[in-house]
């Protein structure tokens, strides 16, 4: 199978040679013949498996066969928003308009990028001079819409990518506004890593028909991920990082935190040793998010510290290095950090550093990916055989009470306030008018956190 047999027109053939991909990727084989016959669809697929190029490439051909011939003097007329990609981060936006240009370079389409925490005029000014793709996040989207800078109406294929994120990211009553202002004749294509309830009622709503495609997940198997647990002293882990790079030698490594202050202290630490490092997550601006990304991806900055929000949609080309530099307490989340590396067959290298508290974690990582992680223990870095496993705080969440366990009742205790010294959790109801008691006893609160609540700070809308 190469591009050519998939029904690629000679411009787009020459924009993916000179890519230097030979082959469509399992899931560029299936969607690219299935797209560019008209129909909906609805595909499996996550970050890592080429999905951009799945979508992108047949959008652009669908869009020259409906693109009139240039007038006199390579004239275009009015040029009309033709395509909406969906994306949930501001990153991905960026990287997805980066592909539309890339792929659709030798030919005559314009594209352009839409996110929040920039100036909308200078959007404002770029949409009047006509736009044919326009890759947006759905606040900032419907920003637009709002202010009548936007005309949707002449849109004919809508794409939404990385469904479940957007779900995730609480961006459902934005989805369901912007496909409301969207025709109703249209092509829709529906890209999501996981199909939970409510994707499937997303995709009934917005798909008609939809061709189905999913692909092997490829964090499964992870056959190109070479992982590797170090268990460590709590106390010495950014020790150990530094050690580690230092040691061998990493010029691009992707490291992972819970929470975004960890994440700046991280930075600080490293910088301090001689390792140059920046820190992405939310709070930080939209100038310096693309700052630190673009530093990491030239080489000019060895480490990245990203928690899981600010990380979605990183698209770097062959990460060598990702580090847990604390692990999540979503398993899922492991599955996608470590999906940075080893992309496109290349071989990466996944390693955690796991003191004791996250023993619960790694649990259930490896209950998840059916592996067992080895581990390693760096001489010099173990933990004291005196030390115990302590709760993880997150936000107002603690979990664990230790080790193994997630929870042993009680839970939710506030921040900064171990398991041992917290009271027993208030009742509920405890006095009731009429003194009937609570229909059901107060429950503690929830010990293991559902995905909306992984991130205790999830990041305002694009
Ligand atoms: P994506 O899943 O869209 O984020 O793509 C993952 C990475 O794979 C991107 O960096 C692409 O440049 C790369 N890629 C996409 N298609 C191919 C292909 N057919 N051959 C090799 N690399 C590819």
């Amino acid at each position: 199978m190469n591009f050519k047999d998939l029904g690629l027109s000679e411009p787009i053939l020459r924009a993916i040679r000179e890519q230097g991909y030979e082959t469509p990727t399992p899931i560029q084989a299936q969607a690219i013949p299935a797209v560019l016959q008209g129909g909906d669809l609805l595909a499996g697929a996550q970050t890592g498996t080429g999905k951009t190029a799945g979508f992108t490439l047949p959008l652009l051909q669908r869009l020259m066969q409906a693109t009139p011939a240039p007038g006199p003097g390579g004239a275009r007329g009015r040029v009309a928003i033709r395509a909406l990609i969906l994306t949930p981060t501001r990153e991905l936006a960026a990287q997805v308009e980066e592909s539309v240009r890339t792929y659709g370079q030798h030919l005559p389409l314009s594209s352009m990028v839409m996110f929040g925490g920039v100036g909308m005029q200078p959007q404002i000014d770029r949409l009047r001079r006509g736009v044919d793709i326009l890759v947006a996040t759905p606040g900032r989207l419907l920003d637009h819409h709002q202010q009548g800078t936007l005309n949707l109406s002449q849109v004919q294929i809508f794409v939404l990518d990385e469904a479940d994120r957007m779900l995730d990211m609480g961006f459902i009553h934005d989805i369901k506004k912007v496909l409301a202002i969207l025709p109703a004749r249209k092509q829709s294509l529906l890209f999501s890593a996981t199909f939970s309830d409510d994707i499937k009622a997303l995709a009934d709503r917005l798909l008609d028909r939809p061709a189905l495609i999913e692909v092997a997940r490829r964090n499964a198997t992870a056959e190109t991920i070479a992982q590797k647990v170090h268990p460590v002293a709590r106390d010495k882990k950014k020790e150990l990082l530094a050690h580690l790079i230092h040691a061998g030698d990493w010029h691009q490594v992707l490291v992972f935190t819970r929470m975004k202050h960890g994440a700046n202290r991280l930075a600080e630490y490293l910088n301090e040793h001689d390792i140059t490092a920046m820190a992405i997550h939310g709070n930080k601006s939209q100038t310096a998010r693309t700052k630190a990304l673009s530093d990491f991806k030239s080489g000019a900055l060895q480490v990245l510290v990203a928690t899981d929000i600010a990380a979605r949609g990183i698209d770097i080309d062959q990460l060598p290095h990702v580090v847990n530099f604390e692990l999540p307490n979503v398993p899922e989340d492991y599955v996608h950090r470590i999906g940075r590396t080893g992309r496109a067959g290349a071989r990466g290298e996944a390693i955690s550093l796991v003191c004791l508290d996250e023993e619960i974690f790694l649990k259930d990582i490896e209950k998840l990916t059916r592996t067992s992680i080895p581990r390693e223990a760096v001489p010099g870095f173990e933990a004291p055989p005196s030390e115990r496993a302590e709760p993880i705080v997150l936000g107002r969440m603690t979990i664990g009470v230790g080790g193994t366990r997630r929870n042993a009742g009680g839970g939710g205790g506030r921040a900064g306030q171990p398991a041992h010294q917290r009271t027993a959790p208030p009742r509920a109801h405890a006095a009731r008018p009429g003194g009937n008691p609570p229909a059901r006893p107060a429950r503690p609160a929830q010990a293991t956190p559902s995905r909306s609540r992984h991130n205790p700070n999830p990041r305002g809308r694009g």
